[in-house]
């Protein structure tokens, strides 16, 4: 196979596009398909400090690295989920980018600063671990952006990801996930900052072939704790559409973008307001994530009182409080 552009031998091919690349025309064909993502949804500029959510896995390593080639001021952000040897390895991958690019890096500690995993607040609140973990992601992502003047949150879910939560969002019809399913969360407050996706354009594999091109070494491990997830089975439904009819998953997407999410749109805009705990933003009196931190810390006092035995008193799940929570998978 020939490179579309060069003739020369195709390192990637991408059915969807009915295009092949050498690995150089490959790379000019990602930052042409982020950039035009960056630009069609009015992400942010190039006067915009934007603060990317890097994992240590190919998509935000990927990400981060587009940023900087294409000229944006991009801080990496890491944050230390405390899950064992998952989490060292992913921290170890980041920090191994920015001292080989020289790339500004800040790291965020959930069990220096709360005392506890998100393991161990996922089982002290009674809730699944991946709950636990997206709020205290969305919620550290959040606070580390105000607290450190970025007006823009990038992270690095890809074209697969979106189609996946958006797949499993009509499954069960979740007409609220819908209408708020976008590429670009806007700030609707002064203290919540912009969240944006701009992989959205491009699939999971072509994040992996960017990586490996760009010679950038990531973790190739899944989260443990993500085995059995829906979104996995959504992704493996969609990988089988793709496979018989190219170009499925973009269809799927980027045609819920163009059409479908203007006739889910709600005017029904939530009031935020401070919460009176730590002063982020919220629906309620106190947010989703103080609630969870202090319910498992409560719970964790309990438990030393008694001795190591596990008390029987279930926590009550929390009820909606993070106004950026959502969307199934
Ligand atoms: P996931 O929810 O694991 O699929 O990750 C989605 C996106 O969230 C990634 O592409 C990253 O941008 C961000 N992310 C996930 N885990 C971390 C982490 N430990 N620290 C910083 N960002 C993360
Ligand atoms: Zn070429
Ligand atoms: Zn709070």
């Amino acid at each position: 196979m020939r490179c579309q552009r060069c003739r020369g031998d195709a390192a990637v091919e991408i059915r969807r596009h009915h295009a092949a690349f050498c690995g150089d025309h490959f790379i000019e064909f990602f930052d042409r398909q982020v950039q035009r993502a960056i630009e069609d949804e009015r992400m942010f500029t190039r006067d915009d400090r934007v603060l990317v959510a890097v994992s240590g896995g190919k998509d935000s390593l990927a990400l981060w690295d587009v940023l900087r080639r294409l000229g944006y001021a991009a801080t990496g952000l890491y944050i230390n989920l405390g899950i064992g040897g998952y989490s060292d390895e992913s921290h170890r991958k980041t920090v191994a980018y920015a001292g080989a690019h020289g790339a500004d890096l800040l790291v965020a500690d959930i069990p220096r600063e709360f005392g506890m995993s998100v393991e161990e607040l996922a089982r002290a609140t009674r809730r699944v671990s991946c709950s636990a973990c997206g709020l205290s992601k969305r919620y550290l992502f959040n606070r580390v952006a105000i607290d450190h003047g970025f007006t823009v949150v990038a992270t690095g879910h890809n074209l697969d990801d979106e189609a996946a939560v958006l797949l499993g969002n009509l499954l069960h019809w979740q007409t609220d996930y819908l209408a708020r399913q976008s590429p670009v969360l806007p700030s609707t407050h002064p203290t919540l900052a912009r969240k944006v996706k701009p992989l959205y354009r491009i699939a999971e594999r072509e994040a992996a072939a960017y990586a490996i091109i760009r010679g950038i070494d990531y973790i190739v491990d899944e989260c443990p704790n993500s085995v059995g997830a829906k979104s996995l089975l959504y992704k493996e439904a969609l990988n089988l559409l793709e496979q018989a009819s190219p170009g499925a998953k973009q269809s799927l997407y980027w045609g819920f973008l163009e059409r479908g999410r203007a006739l889910l749109a709600t005017q029904d805009a939530v009031t935020l307001r401070a919460c009176v705990h730590c002063g982020q933003p919220t629906t309620a009196e106190v947010c989703a994530f103080c609630r969870m931190t202090e319910r498992a810390a409560e719970r964790m006092r309990v438990q030393r009182l008694r001795g190591a035995a596990a008390p029987a008193v279930a926590a009550p799940i929390g009820a909606a409080g993070a106004p950026d929570s959502g969307g199934a998978g």
